[in-house]
C-alpha cells in the first residue's frame, strides 16, 4: 500500500497528482487498480484505461486532482434531474478521461481526451464550493465525465460543499466496485445513473463494460443509501430501443428499485465512433415513455427534444400535471410547500424546496482559475 495518505499530493509542488486508496499489488509485479470493474493492471509509468489514474512511485495515483475541463452553471434539469430541487442552478464540472469506451459517446471531447491540456481550468475543493455559493448554486455536479475515476477530488469537493449547505450530484455510468462505491455515495446527495441498455451484449460490444455492475450500483443506491437518484437511457435506433428490451428494463426497475425512480429516455445524435446511425426519432422516445408508464413507473420522461407531454411530471394519484416544463425550463408548478399535489394532496417522490427555483434554461460558463 501507499506510504502517502490517500488524497495527499506525492509532490507538494504538483497538487494535481495525489495518492489513492483502492489498489493492490500483484505477484507478477504489477499493481491492480480496484476502483472500477475494469481492474487495470499497471506497470510503473502506465496509465489506466480511464487515463487519469496511473502508476507512479509504486502506487496508483489520480493525476487530475483540482483540474477541470471547464465549469458551467446549468439548470439542474440538464443533468437530468427532474425531482431534485427543480428549477435551481447547479455548478457543473468534470475532468478528462472515462472508464467506459462507449462508441456513441456524446461528450467525447472531454471523456476521451488523452491530453491533460484539456484541463485548462483549476479549482481546489474549497474554491469550488465558494464559487458555487457565490454563483447562487444549490448544488455542484460531477459531470461531463464520470466522478468514479476522480473520486478523491469529488469527495473532497462534496465535503467542502456540505460545509456551505451545497448539495453534491454525481452524473455517472455506475461502473464502480463495491468499496469505492460505498465511499463515493456516502458523500453524494443525488445522482443520475446512465443505464445505457439492458443487454450484456450492448455493454460488451458498444461500451466495453458489463451490465451487471451497473445494476449492482442501482440496487445499492436504492437499498443502502438515501441518495436521490434518477436513471437515463439514451436510445439508439436498432441497438437498444426494441419493445422487448425496454419492457425488460422497466420490469427490472419496478421489481428491484420500485415505481418512484424516475427514468429519462433521451435522444441520441450521431457522434464519436458511431456516425452510421440516424438520430433517435421523437416517436421512439414517446414509445419508451409509454412502456415505462404501462409497467407502473410513475415518472417517465423524454429528453433532448421539445415534448411538453414527455417533460411533464404527473401526479400518480389524480393524474394532474404537477410540474410542467419546456426542455430545461419550468413552466407550471402545482406542488405545495411540502411537495404534495395541490389537487389531491398526494406526495410527489423527490427532494423539493418550498418554492421552485427560477434559474430557467440558461447555461452560464464560468472560469475559476486565477488568471
Ligand atoms: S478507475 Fe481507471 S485505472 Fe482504475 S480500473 Fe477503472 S479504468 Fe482502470
Amino acid at each position: 500500500m501507499s506510504s502517502v495518505a490517500p488524497g495527499t499530493p506525492l509532490d507538494p509542488a504538483d497538487p494535481s497528482v495525489v495518492a489513492t486508496r483502492y489498489w493492490h499489488s500483484l505477484d507478477d509485479g504489477r499493481i491492480q487498480c480496484d476502483v472500477c470493474p475494469r481492474a487495470c493492471r499497471l506497470h510503473e509509468g502506465q496509465r489506466g484505461m480511464c487515463f487519469v489514474r496511473a502508476r507512479q512511485q509504486g502506487q496508483v495515483v489520480l493525476t487530475s486532482y483540482g483540474r477541470s475541463s471547464g465549469f458551467c452553471v446549468d439548470p439542474i434539469e440538464k443533468k437530468p434531474l427532474n425531482h431534485f430541487l427543480p428549477g435551481t442552478p447547479i455548478l457543473s464540472f468534470g475532468t478528462a478521461g472515462c472508464n467506459l469506451a462507449c462508441r456513441f459517446c456524446q461528450n467525447w471531447d472531454m471523456s476521451k481526451s488523452r491530453d491533460l491540456d484539456t484541463l485548462a481550468d483549476a479549482a481546489g475543493p474549497e474554491a469550488l464550493a465558494a464559487a458555487a455559493q457565490r454563483l447562487g448554486c444549490r448544488s455542484v455536479a460531477f459531470t461531463y465525465n464520470d466522478p468514479t475515476i476522480f473520486l478523491e477530488y469529488a469527495i473532497d469537493t462534496a465535503l467542502a460543499c456540505r460545509e456551505r449547505d451545497i448539495r453534491s450530484v454525481a452524473v455517472t455510468a455506475g461502473y464502480i466496485c463495491a468499496e469505492p462505491r460505498r465511499e463515493l455515495y456516502r458523500h453524494m446527495d443525488a445522482a443520475n445513473v446512465d443505464l445505457k441498455a439492458f443487454t450484456e451484449r450492448f455493454y460488451r460490444d458498444v461500451c466495453a463494460g458489463h451490465l451487471q455492475d451497473v445494476l449492482d450500483t442501482l440496487v445499492y443506491l436504492k437499498r443502502e443509501t438515501d441518495v436521490w437518484f434518477e436513471i437515463t437511457t439514451l436510445l439508439i435506433p436498432e441497438l437498444n430501443d426494441s419493445d422487448a428490451e425496454l419492457e425488460a428494463e422497466c420490469r427490472w426497475i419496478v421489481d428491484e428499485l420500485g415505481v418512484d425512480v424516475p427514468i429519462h429516455f433521451t435522444a441520441f445524435h450521431p457522434d464519436w465512433k458511431m456516425t452510421d446511425r440516424p438520430p433517435t426519432p421523437a416517436a421512439t422516445l414517446s414509445r419508451a415513455r409509454r412502456i415505462a408508464l404501462d409497467h407502473g413507473i410513475r415518472y417517465a420522461y423524454t429528453g433532448n427534444v421539445h415534448d411538453r407531454e414527455g417533460d411533464a411530471t404527473l401526479c400518480h394519484s389524480c393524474g394532474a400535471r404537477v410540474i410542467e416544463r419546456d426542455w430545461y425550463e419550468l413552466l407550471a408548478w402545482r406542488l405545495d410547500a411540502r411537495g404534495r399535489c395541490v389537487s389531491c394532496g398526494t406526495p410527489c417522490a423527490g427532494v423539493f424546496a418550498a418554492q421552485p427555483g427560477r434559474w430557467g434554461a440558461q447555461r452560464q460558463p464560468v472560469r475559476l482559475a486565477a488568471r
